[in-house]
């Protein structure tokens, strides 16, 4: 029997013949809204809002699996409402937006853009002892919002740098501590004390514009901001006037409040190294994403527990 499913058809390129077997596969472009049918299962992008009204079109659907580590864009509460199983792609895309993050930290640390600009520009008149002078990191303090599996990985890759470690968490990391001196500290701590802040928490009520006007005040003079997590964590307009004015030293951003569009202020400010959301966009890794989310799809088909659930 073929079940019908809906997948985003971006990720047709990304997945073989056989992980489809038995799926009646719908491609569903981003333009094209959800409408009223029988499928059975979707495989969204993170960029197609899944809300109770799409879940009441789909009455016969068993499994939302979205192809991402966060789910922002589906309304856990309506799908657990209608017994809807989503599911997540979580650990494989770990390294390559760990990776990401630290291209952020590097670029912002050694202004990066700054100097390519320079050169691309035909400006660049030869070495000069006091031209685009970064921020030097051993010795400096890293601080971590948000120490999941992203979080830990950025931090690990610190330790060869010579950074202090700060985090943020609901919980304590034992492990992570052990293996890398990384020390749990509290909001205030890490605004205080945090040469680079770097954001890894999911996007929720309790952390939505957590970066505000007064987190920023409350930075260090000069520090960088950098956030491979989600834009709505950050007030796009205040980090543009904090940048503007100075007082922030750099921010590096892969994810912005209402993608892709970026607030003007921030869009226009300096010192920004500027990405368009490709934390994990390498070849293996989005290739895994796509596999475990038509997994997830497959498993729960089977009537067999979900791979990777967020909810159930
Ligand atoms: P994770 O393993 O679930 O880690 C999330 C961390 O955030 C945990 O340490 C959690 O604390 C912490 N946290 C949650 N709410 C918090 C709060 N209110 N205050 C303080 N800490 C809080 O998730 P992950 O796999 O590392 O992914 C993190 C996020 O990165 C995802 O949600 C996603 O939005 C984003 N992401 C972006 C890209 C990209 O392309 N740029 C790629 C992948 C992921 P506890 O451990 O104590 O629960």
């Amino acid at each position: 029997m073929s079940h019908p499913v809906l997948i985003a058809a971006e990720l047709k390129g990304l997945l073989e013949p056989d992980q489809l077997d038995g799926l009646d596969v719908t491609w569903l472009t981003a333009d094209q809204p959800i409408r009223k049918g029988d499928w059975v299962a979707i495989v969204p992008l993170l960029s197609r809002w899944v809300g109770g009204t799409e879940l009441k079109h789909l009455p016969k659907l068993r499994v939302v699996a979205n192809c991402a580590v966060g789910y922002n864009n589906v309304d856990v509460v309506a799908a657990e409402m209608r017994k809807v199983i989503v599911t997540n792609t979580p650990d494989v895309l770990t390294d390559a937006t760990a990776d990401l993050t630290w291209t952020l930290i590097l670029a912002c640390a050694r202004r990066l853009v700054e100097g390519i600009d320079l050169v691309r520009g035909g400006h660049w008149t030869g070495w000069h002892p006091e031209q685009l002078l970064g921020l030097e990191l051993r010795g400096r303090t890293l601080g971590l919002f948000g120490a999941g599996r992203i979080g830990q990985a950025v931090g690990r890759r610190a330790v060869p740098f010579g950074l202090r470690i700060i985090y943020a968490a609901r919980t304590p990391k034992p492990e992570f501590e052990r293996d890398t001196g990384a020390a749990r500290v509290d909001w205030s701590r890490l605004l205080g004390e945090s040469d680079i802040l770097s954001l890894h928490a999911p996007s929720t009520p309790e952390t939505k514009g957590i970066i505000n006007v007064e987190a920023l005040a409350r930075m260090k003079t000069g520090a960088i901001l950098v956030n491979t997590a989600r834009g709505d964590l950050i007030r796009e307009e205040a980090l543009g006037v904090a940048l503007e004015q100075g007082r922030l030293g750099a921010a590096g951003l892969d994810v912005y409040a209402d993608e892709p569009a970026i607030h003007p202020r921030l869009r226009a400010a300096p010192r920004t190294v500027l990405l368009p959301h490709i934390g994990s966009a390498t070849h293996d890794t989005r290739r895994k994403m796509a596999a475990i989310a038509v997994a997830n799809v497959q498993a729960v088909l089977r009537g067999e527990p979900p791979l990777t659930p967020v909810c159930r």
